[in-house]
């Protein structure tokens, strides 16, 4: 009992907020989100029962086909491939697109990019998958957009370590219930988050999960 009841404390922490709220959804495994959060305001992505991949995207809601989260300047601009806390999601044009105030957790992946029908056959020889490439697309059609508008995304709660040898996979997360991740926008961006549906790898525990999503100004 002592373990939920310090559960039920890092939830309650988690959602105690201290500002405006301007959305509030829980997601239930592989269902999606996006919203567009002015310069300013902050988001809340909190893993409810743990280890629950969390698939993100952002983009300069003032033109975003040529300015999107861009991993590799997110890298080089932190020279570190696991953005901490205080790092920032930078774009093509090299502008922060959000920062990074809040990480709980202290994973979180640049590199392995979104799962899909597609890769999930090819990896799993599994057809037909509920996936993050579509839900990312749905999200990007909402704003007018398109699949050809999807780029390599960041992972939130996601362990995937390189290794010395180049040997690269996803490991088994270490999220606890009420690890969270809190970002500002630092200019309009287009947020976009798909909560992982993968059932045939580590990414969401092999068993994917709620997460809570709270949009809010301090
Ligand atoms: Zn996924």
């Amino acid at each position: 009992m002592a373990d939920n009841t310090a559960a039920r404390n890092e939830l309650a922490e988690a959602a105690a907020i201290a500002g405006t709220i301007h959305d509030d959804a829980q997601l239930e495994a592989g269902e999606y989100w996006t919203k567009v959060m002015p310069k300013g305001a902050h988001l809340r992505i909190i893993d409810l029962e743990g280890q629950q991949g969390t698939d993100f995207l952002c983009y300069d809601a003032a033109r975003p086909t040529e300015n999107r989260y861009n991993a590799g300047n997110t890298i080089k601009f932190a020279n570190n491939a696991y953005p901490k806390e205080g790092a920032q999601l930078f774009s093509d044009l090299a502008q922060p697109l959000m920062t990074i105030v809040r990480d709980t957790c202290g994973q979180i992946d640049t590199i392995a990019g979104c799962c899909s029908a597609e890769a999930n056959e090819y990896r799993y020889g599994v057809k037909d998958t509920a996936n993050c490439r579509a839900n990312f697309t749905k999200c990007l059609e909402s704003h007018g957009l398109a699949a050809r508008d999807l780029v390599a995304n960041v992972n939130f709660f996601s362990h995937f370590p390189v290794h010395a040898d180049g040997a690269a996979a996803f490991e088994d997360g270490s999220s606890v219930a009420g690890d969270y991740v809190e970002l500002r926008a630092e200019t309009d961006v287009i947020a976009m988050i798909s909560n992982c549906p993968q059932e045939n790898n580590p990414c969401a525990g092999f068993a994917p999960t709620p997460i809570r999503v709270i949009v809010w100004t301090p």
